[in-house]
């Protein structure tokens, strides 16, 4: 198997950034994993990984939230 070659720099060592970036129509910002050059920083790929935590996180956050405003009108 041939190494992995940066496109810009001939590098062939590489890294992951993870970086905020605005999603969707909301422009809520979400996590996303680069894999870049580490030499150049051109990027060659991205994982989805952080993206569906991001969401996941999104998604339990606002059950949460409606599960306390149900309770909150119980009490009341
Ligand atoms: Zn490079």
């Amino acid at each position: 198997m041939k190494d992995s070659i940066c496109p810009n720099c001939k590098g062939k060592t590489f890294e992951i950034q993870i970086k905020k970036v605005p999603y969707g129509t909301t422009r809520t910002e979400v996590n996303v994993e680069f894999v870049q050059c580490s030499q150049c920083g051109t990027i060659i790929g991205v994982l989805q990984t952080g993206t569906v935590i991001s969401r996941l996180e999104n998604c339990t956050h606002h059950i949460t939230n409606k599960f306390l405003e149900s309770n909150v009108d119980k009490h009341l």
